[in-house]
């Protein structure tokens, strides 16, 4: 079986875990520390905080902007949970909006309409590691008339004087867009280091910080950081120096904290991301672009345009005119020749919680229309030229077995 997204673990990964166990400090200390720079190097931004996953760096975003029970933010119907999840745990809700048909993203003006006075963020996702149009939505939240409409509730709202552009970048962490890297491209972005992401360690996330001058960003990361540990003000490892072993509670926090095994993993991750893991996701993309490009039935995913380049996180194809059955029948047929598949995502309105609340998938047909027809394929490090082959082989037959009918 070619498995979808399996991680990259080798003797290297092994020996800096191995040193990192042996070292007599697990939890938080140097070694995350180190990897929230290089990260803050690799991407161009000035301040990063390593949590353990994206989903507690988002809510760690919303709760420092002061995002509660009354608020809305918007964000893609078109996402994993965790984007809607995150708002609905701070007691503010999710307003759910229509996709692009080119890239998956988030439309910018399904986004305009959907902003009201209880308007505190805008979540984007960079679905499979495409930077959504961030230039439009710096736009759109320093528009006049959206600037006057924004009520501030809390300190930090109104030191910004407008919505925040939080990014779920849980896909993106390479992606560029004009130029700049995503990280540094919102007021705050966060990456995703789960198992299945393009750098892993394993579960983990890092909160970027990009927020204009009218803050102290090495302060909002004091901040984040003591709302990471119970709101207590000083960590394990500074606790362990001289004279230091006394600390203050100041809130209830969360416990989110990123363990330097973890990061570890994170530090050999990052230090062959760039010109090895990255080179080779985008060589498999161009490999499964060029063997669908002339096929009839194929639409390509968007994944390197004049002014973007993905991360090339996942590869995600549609199929043209076809309906779910059809598609759910090609994924059993592929499945079926040993190869795994996944579809992303199925939207959130569909899903029996959000359905519940509420939420009508009659009201997001792009989102809706991209789900129908998308079939993900495996991408990963150790995914070789002749396993790239089986896979496309196996879409090939599944295409042809199910629309056309043939025996092939
Ligand atoms: C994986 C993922 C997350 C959550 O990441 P965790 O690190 O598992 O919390 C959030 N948003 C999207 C779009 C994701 O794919």
């Amino acid at each position: 079986m070619i498995p979808f997204s399996p991680p990259r673990i080798d003797d290297k990964t092994i020996e800096e875990v191995n040193k990192a166990l042996l070292s007599g400090w697990i939890t938080t200390g140097p070694r995350t520390r180190e990897f929230e720079q290089r990260i803050a190097s690799y991407c161009g931004v000035k301040k990063v905080l390593c949590v353990n996953s994206a989903s507690a760096g988002l809510e760690l975003a919303l709760r420092w902007f002061g995002v509660q029970a009354g608020d809305e933010v918007i964000l893609p119907a078109y996402t994993y949970a965790a984007t809607a999840n995150v708002v609905i745990h701070c007691g503010a809700t999710p307003v759910m909006v229509d996709s692009n048909k080119d890239d998956f993203n988030i439309n910018v003006e399904a986004v305009r309409q959907a902003i009201t006075p209880r308007t505190k963020v805008i979540m984007p996702v960079d679905i499979g590691g495409m930077p959504c149009d961030y230039q439009a939505l710096h736009k759109l939240v320093n528009t006049p008339g959206v600037k006057q409409m924004f009520t501030p509730r809390s300190d930090n709202q109104r030191t910004l004087a407008r919505i925040m552009i939080l990014s779920d970048s849980a896909h993106s962490i390479g992606g560029v867009y004009h130029g700049r890297k995503t990280g540094a491209l919102a007021d705050i972005s966060v990456f995703s280091f789960h198992a299945v992401k393009n750098l892993t360690t394993a579960e983990g996330g890092a909160v970027c910080l990009n927020l204009p001058d009218c803050f102290s960003l090495e302060e909002i990361y004091k901040q984040l950081n003591i709302k990471s540990l119970h709101g207590q003000t000083k960590d394990a490892f500074s606790k362990m120096q001289i004279g230091n072993w006394e600390y203050d509670i100041v809130e209830a926090g969360q416990k989110c904290n990123m363990t330097d095994i973890a990061a570890a993993i994170g530090l050999v991750e990052l230090a062959r991301y760039e010109d090895d893991m990255l080179v080779k996701r985008k060589t498999i993309f161009d490999a499964y672009s060029a063997a669908f490009a002339q096929e009839p039935w194929a639409e390509l995913p968007l994944y390197h345009t004049a002014d973007r380049i993905s991360s090339c996180h996942l590869y995600l194809l549609r199929i043209k005119n076809i309906g779910i059955e059809e598609r759910n029948a090609i994924i059993d047929y592929i499945f079926r020749q040993e190869v795994a598949v996944n579809v992303h995502y199925k939207p959130l309105p569909l899903m029996t919680y959000y359905k519940h609340l509420g939420y009508n998938m009659n009201h997001y047909p792009v989102a809706y229309d991209n789900y129908c027809r998308e079939i993900s394929l495996p991408v990963y490090y150790n995914l070789s030229h002749s396993d790239i082959k089986t896979v496309i082989n196996a879409v090939k037959a599944a295409v042809n077995k199910v629309l056309y009918n043939s025996k092939a």
